[in-house]
């Protein structure tokens, strides 16, 4: 792992750290160099890191669960995605989940200490009759449980997105996935610009955003950082990191670029971009980040809980105790929660924005990465 390259300059990432701090955005070419980290410098990139993600949220970590409430059976190609019309992979393919099934799930989530109930469903976006299914189990969630909720629809027209608020949606979560650039390379049947036009949508009314993105697809280091400063522009308030678990059937089967090391720069870039966004490390944690999967804790302050769309995570207990070995904590689940949140991002903006970081103490004890 050890790449030769001088490991003597671990300051250049604590003046990053300090730069993003006082309110200076990471410029492309930062990210880049970000990118670029040599392995021996990781430890310090990521104690820099820590120091950013300590100040607008401790060592607080934000846990959601993911239901799929429909799954398969999408004509969309995208090429990553195992319920695409394109992929033989080998899922469970099901129409919308009733009622009394989210319900249930919901109350799970709840019980394991999750903040956030995502309710996930494949295909271009909802039909008529689905968008009032969602509608209607929010409502009767948002009376009954201290959960924030988070729909992953698809594509939505403002008309849409307008019902879910109503509805009591917090978030809608449509991810960018990756550049303009490369976004044609791994779906034909929507655009890049289809997906920003929903963002805008679910903006306008009145929602949080959750859009991420898919690292690992054959896309360059520039897409991922073109991809981390777009999602700056739209201000999303959390952005889930996905590492390609290349599913056996898809178009991208095989596909393995990825390393740990690599994973955990793209973590810190994510966090250096958006120092007051949620990170989240979503699918492929296991997977790409193996041994090293409690370091991106110090750059992301997010996880699922539990499975992925279409394929396992490790245990609820596992999670807890990567979490309690690190000394950090579970935020806790509800409403209230999440309104302290956003309440203590905002000082954090403001204080960035009047004059240097008043918490620059913070490092991180990790040892060499994987050597
Ligand atoms: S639109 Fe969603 S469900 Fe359909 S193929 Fe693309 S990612 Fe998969």
């Amino acid at each position: 792992m050890v790449d030769g390259t001088n490991a003597a300059t671990p300051a250049r990432w604590e003046q990053l750290a300090t730069q993003v701090l006082d309110g200076r955005p990471l410029t492309f070419d930062e990210g880049l160099s970000v990118l670029a980290c040599a392995d021996l410098e990781l430890p310090a990139l990521l104690a820099a890191t820590y120091r950013v993600r300590h100040r607008v949220w401790g060592n607080a970590v934000q846990l959601y669960f993911l239901k799929n409430a429909k799954s398969g059976l999408c004509g969309e190609d995208c090429g990553y995605c195992s319920q695409s019309k394109v992929s033989s992979a080998p899922i469970e393919k099901y129409r919308m989940n009733d009622e009394a099934t989210l319900l249930a799930s919901a109350r799970a989530a709840a019980e394991t200490g999750a903040r956030t109930f995502c309710i996930v469903t494949a295909g271009r976006g909802p039909t008529d009759r689905e968008l009032d299914h969602v509608v209607q189990v929010v409502e009767k969630i948002k009376r009954t449980l201290p959960l924030n909720i988070c729909c992953c629809l698809g594509l939505l027209e403002p008309a849409q997105a307008e019902r879910l608020a109503a509805a009591g949606v917090d978030r809608v979560n449509h991810n960018l996935n990756t550049s303009r650039r490369f976004y044609p390379e791994i779906c034909t049947t929507h655009t890049f610009d289809d997906r920003l036009a929903t963002l805008q949508a679910v903006r306008s009314a009145g929602m949080e955003l959750c859009s991420g993105g898919i690292v690992g697809m054959g896309e360059a280091d520039a897409d991922v950082v073109d991809l981390a400063l777009a999602l700056r522009e739209l201000k999303v308030e959390s952005i889930p990191v996905n590492f390609l678990h290349a599913i056996d059937g898809t178009p991208l089967q095989g596909v393995d670029r990825l390393n740990p090391r690599y994973c955990l720069k793209v973590l810190c870039l994510f966090r250096l971009a958006n120092p007051n966004s949620e990170i989240r490390i979503a699918g492929g944690r296991e997977l790409h980040l193996g041994w090293l999967q409690p370091q991106g804790l110090y750059a992301a302050n997010s996880l699922f809980v539990s499975d992925y769309l279409t394929t396992k995570g490790q245990s609820p207990e596992d999670d807890y105790r990567m979490i309690k070995d690190l000394g950090f904590v579970v935020a806790a689940p509800g409403p209230e929660t999440a309104a302290a949140i956003r309440a203590q991002r905002a000082a954090a903006e403001s204080a960035a924005a009047t004059g240097p970081a008043a918490d620059a103490s913070c490092s991180v004890p990790c040892g060499p990465a994987g050597a």
